[in-house]
């Protein structure tokens, strides 16, 4: 069996976790904790980052830095995890929904305006796949209207726009390194900040001034603001310090994946028998996926249970945000639903992560050709 993903491990995550725990400090904000967040700030140009316990609680953490009051609304793609809405609504805020691009999956920049009322405060687009959303529309909107951007880049380590960091862009960017990404520390995230805002490291630390403390710039610390804890231990951030070592070969194994498959898949594009993402110019992606979509539901259901009986995981994806029981309460979708459910219910995704091998890429690919050469007589 082709498992669909296998967590990343590269080897030194051992003698790292060890490392930490022999220096019994594993409470947050240690010595690889300390590495990460010189490694992210260094690789990315964010301004700051600070390792978070998830990207959920980066995004949460956004909402509070985006001082949001109940009423206010934000605007974001439907087709996406339901964290991305969830931060905004423990905020207190309304999530207003719009279409995605057919091509990328990702928020249509061309919509946002139109969802724009005077309660907008905050956009939030979500890179999907690793692949940029139109970053440059996106900023000059929300110039124009004075609104705050966040990027859940959850799955957008290691991949840019025009040459600038996802993540990096908008006011507050989320990562996450949950083991289905490509680089894990089990459960775990970053929030990256374009300016540095001393309130992040307040609301990451219980709401306090405690890392001003430590730093000895205060001689007691005492509660300054909301907060909850949002950092994660020094066993999660060893693990994590391992890969981000090894991010660029990490990177380039998963992209020759990803060529591989475009390469053995490509004439079943041609003939139009599948679709599959868009890669825009401007966007380096990081083959965090490699997805394709079936005609429609019917199709991707039979091509989905064709793959599990010649042992390949591919499983489908989000269920849009609008149309499940939370959004029905919480949110609202402003204009037409074109895209956002169609696509998603056509949309498959393939065995993808770091150590899958060429002969898994081809035996997946070749699965899937068989499938269409078989049903050209139906
Ligand atoms: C994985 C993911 C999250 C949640 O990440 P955690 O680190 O598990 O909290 C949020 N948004 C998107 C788009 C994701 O893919």
């Amino acid at each position: 069996m082709i498992p669909f993903n296998v967590p990343p491990y590269c080897g030194r995550e051992d003698a790292y976790v060890l490392e930490a725990i022999h220096s019994h400090k594993i409470s947050g904000d240690g010595a690889f904790t300390k590495k990460c967040h010189a490694w992210l700030q260094e690789h990315t140009g964010a301004a700051k980052a600070l390792l978070t316990t998830s990207c959920t609680h980066a995004l949460d953490m956004s909402a509070l830095l985006c001082r949001l009051r109940p009423g206010d609304e934000v605007i974001l793609p439907s087709y996406t995890f339901s964290s991305t809405a969830n931060a905004f609504v423990l905020a207190g805020a309304t999530p207003v929904f719009v279409d995605v691009r057919p091509d990328t999956m990702n928020i249509d920049e061309t919509l946002i305006e139109d969802a724009i009322t005077d309660r907008t405060r905050v956009v939030c687009v979500m890179h999907y796949a690793g692949v940029a959303c139109e970053m440059d529309a996106v900023m000059d909107i929300a110039r124009r209207h004075g609104l705050l951007v966040v990027e859940d880049a959850a799955q957008a380590v290691m991949a840019s726009y025009k040459g600038r960091a996802l993540g990096t862009i908008g006011d507050y960017g989320c990562y996450s390194f949950h083991e289905s990404k490509n680089y894990s520390m089990g459960e775990g995230g970053a929030l990256l900040l374009r300016q540095d805002d001393p309130r992040a490291e307040i609301i990451r630390e219980k709401g306090t001034n405690r890392a001003r403390f430590l730093r000895g710039q205060v001689d007691k610390y005492t509660w300054e603001d909301l907060g909850s804890s949002y950092l994660p231990s020094e066993l999660n951030a060893a693990y994590l310090y391992a890969q981000l070592e090894m991010a660029d070969e990490i990177n380039a194994a998963r992209l020759h994946c990803w060529a591989l498959y475009r390469q053995m898949l490509a004439p079943l594009a041609e003939q139009g028998r599948i679709d599959w993402q868009t890669v825009p110019e401007g966007c380096a992606h990081n083959a965090h996926m490699f997805y394709i979509k079936a005609k429609d539901l019917a199709e991707r259901t039979a091509l989905t249970a064709w793959l599990k009986e010649r042992g390949v995981q591919a499983p489908f994806h989000y269920v849009p945000l609008h149309s499940a029981a939370a959004g029905l309460r919480f949110g609202r979708f402003h204009g037409q639903d074109r895209y956002t459910t169609r696509e998603s219910e056509r949309l498959l995704r393939l065995p993808m992560f770091y150590g899958l091998t060429d002969s898994q890429v081809e035996q997946a690919a070749e699965a899937v050709t068989e499938f269409y050469k078989r049903r050209r007589g139906l």
